[in-house]
């Protein structure tokens, strides 16, 4: 059987001022963390697994010791069957790398990075509670580079406080100048229980408005497709054939196992998770080789709903006929109406094929998913 896996590293040099991730400064507990995540991976022999897909992401990763990041990525070999030709991620933090850690990921079979720049303006990363600049960014970039590393994604984010269109205007320039060949670019959003959301709370983080926010997005869209970028998921852009394999894997409600802290799961129409704290994960495996928190059967109003809301997040849009191949049904017995409604309001258009969000249905995308709820 054909999965993705996901496995998460849940430690971070210093929390980012806007992190909700399960992410932790508690490096004293990765040796414990790991013989458990092992594991948690060596139990998934003999089951079977093809694995087309790896995302080792966090946290950060590469906060791991080569001969850790080694061992992780032997049992794993050892546990299932990687296909040749499979993507294998990493999110590489700038920070954490150097040029032997490069070396060595590319040797164990690391063929993509995903790396987090988030912003040009080193004044911009300082305010986010990064804890690299501009320049240990392009020096990892390129030492990656020079090394091989062929297959690239950088993260950027818009809507930052005291970020300007015209900030986001030069990074978007600055990094299609690098060339990577995929590119991520996530809004804000002030989490709960993170600084940014204190200082909200008290009117003092300064966003950007609404239109400018907004503004940021449509010259990214506009910028990168003009550039040769393909459009190919909201947030996401890639030149030809680097989009991700393992994201695809989520928008297409394709089974996906995700292992360690907090890690979700979604296989057979059921999704689960870990536990999130990192000592009671590790007590979890000791007991009993599983961590699962909680567990819930999808039920099948549900499954269409996310089927849809996933699929629509894809520009190519939702394919109806993969709709009906998978729930026996016409799309329309079961949302007729709501298209109906959504097509009406300019959100929504179709073709035979694929159903797909409009110019203003991805400005308006949550509200759009909302109307496909049971
Ligand atoms: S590096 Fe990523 S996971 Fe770690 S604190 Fe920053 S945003 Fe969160």
């Amino acid at each position: 059987m054909s999965i993705a896996l996901y496995i998460h590293i849940p430690f971070c040099v210093k929390k980012c001022n806007y992190c909700d991730f399960n992410s932790f400064e508690a490096l004293e507990l990765i040796p414990a963390y790991l013989e458990a995540l092992k594991k948690e991976i060596s139990d998934l022999k003999g089951k079977g697994y093809t694995v087309s897909t790896v995302y080792i992401g966090g946290g950060t990763p590469t906060i791991l010791k080569d001969e850790e990041l080694v061992s992780l990525l032997e049992i794993l070999h050892q546990s299932v069957h990687i296909t040749s030709d499979a993507e294998v991620t990493i999110e590489a933090n700038p920070g954490t790398l150097t040029r032997q850690k490069l070396l060595s990921l590319k040797t164990m079979g690391i063929n993509r990075l995903s790396l987090g720049l988030q912003a040009y303006q080193n004044r911009l990363l300082k305010i986010m509670g990064r804890i690299h600049t501009v320049e240990e960014f392009e020096k990892n970039y390129e030492t990656a580079r020079k090394i091989g590393f062929d297959n690239i994604n950088v993260d950027l984010m818009f809507g930052l406080p005291e970020q300007q269109v015209e900030d986001f205007y030069k990074t978007l320039e600055y990094l299609v100048g690098l060339c990577p060949e995929h590119i991520s670019c996530y809004a804000l959003s002030v989490e709960d229980g993170t600084p940014f959301y204190r200082l909200w709370q008290k009117g003092a983080l300064p966003l950007p408005s609404e239109e400018d926010e907004r503004e940021m997005y449509h010259r990214a869209v506009e910028f990168l497709t003009g550039k040769g970028y393909n459009h190919y998921e909201i947030s996401n852009f890639a030149v030809s054939k680097r989009e991700s394999k393992h994201n695809m894997v989520y928008w297409s409600y394709k089974d996906y196992l995700g292992l360690g802290a907090g890690a979700h799961s979604f296989f057979n129409n059921e999704r689960f998770y870990n536990y999130t704290l990192i000592p009671a994960y590790i007590k979890s495996i000791q007991k009993s080789s599983s961590a699962v928190a909680y567990l819930e059967k999808i039920c099948i109003e549900e499954q269409q709903a996310e089927f849809c809301f996933l699929g629509l997040r894809l520009l190519k849009g939702l394919s109806k006929e993969a709709f009906c191949r998978r729930f026996n049904k016409e799309i329309t017995q079961v949302y007729g109406n709501v298209i109906g409604k959504l097509k009406k309001q300019g959100l929504l258009r179709e073709n035979q094929k694929y159903l797909k969000l409009t110019t203003q249905g991805l400005d308006f995308a949550n509200a759009v998913f909302v109307e496909f709820m049971p």
